[in-house]
């Protein structure tokens, strides 16, 4: 598609949300490197302030002292060779933000209306220009409401639980399978029923159930959207 076709002339902005393991990430970074476009992974800005927290010792929980230090937290994403890297106060933090207690981290802090200010801020920043894929919890019904394409990607919790599973062993993550799909469920829960900017489906979002697809039959099928919107 590079080269010759509408996908060149338009910039646009595709919000890709759903519950962790739905693919989205996988997806995201397919996307992004077939249009040429920016991959924003917006859940790493969550787990980098997680992260932050818990190397200073600051509990998930203790609300007033995170909004205090926000103005401490630096976090960039940076696209090096087509890795995105997130940096946290100048140190790549991309791989120790994967842990399964960031994990929960970013879920809890999440849930704090001025932490989401601070993300969103730097996330409509970050996609003024178009040519941007992002995925998250909220992209296409709060970050980016006039996206020009919204994915919304879903998968049952067997489906999510065994591919987190495969990719934490994979990275070399201790953990079992009970583990890691009562972590899902937890924070599933926790997303979908939090007061401010719960996961849900927007309304002009496309739904695909990515349960029984492989990531090709994903893309191919996202692929056709999009042409659909840039044409
Ligand atoms: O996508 P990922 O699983 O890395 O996100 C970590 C956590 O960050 C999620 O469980 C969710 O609570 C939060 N998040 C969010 N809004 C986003 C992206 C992530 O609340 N746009």
């Amino acid at each position: 598609m590079n080269g010759n076709s509408a996908t060149q002339k338009k910039k646009i902005k595709i919000a890709i949300d759903g519950p962790s393991g739905s693919g989205k990430s996988t997806i995201g970074r397919m996307l992004a490197s077939h249009l040429g476009y920016i991959y924003i992974d917006s859940g790493a800005m969550y787990r980098a302030l997680a992260l932050y927290l818990h190397r200073n010792n600051i509990p998930f929980k203790d609300t007033e002292k995170i909004i205090e230090l926000l103005p401490d937290v630096n976090i960039k994403i940076e696209n090096r060779d087509g890795i995105s890297l997130i940096i946290l106060n100048g140190e790549n933090v991309s791989s120790q933000i994967r842990e399964p207690i960031i994990s929960q981290g970013a879920s809890i802090v999440s849930t704090i209306p001025e932490v989401r200010r601070f993300m969103v801020k730097l996330q409509r920043e970050m996609g003024k220009e178009g040519g941007i894929v992002m995925d998250g919890r909220d992209i296409g019904t709060v970050v980016f409401p006039d996206a020009e394409l919204k994915i919304y990607l879903d998968a049952s919790i067997m489906a999510r639980a065994n591919r987190r599973f495969l990719e934490l062993t994979q990275k070399g993550i201790k953990t079992s399978f009970e583990e890691v799909k009562e972590e899902l469920e937890i924070r599933d829960k926790r997303d979908k029923n939090r007061e401010d900017s719960p996961l849900k489906r927007a309304e002009d979002a496309v739904y695909i159930d990515t349960s029984a697809l492989s990531i090709e039959e994903v893309f191919e099928k996202i692929l056709k959207e999009v042409k659909r919107v840039l044409n």
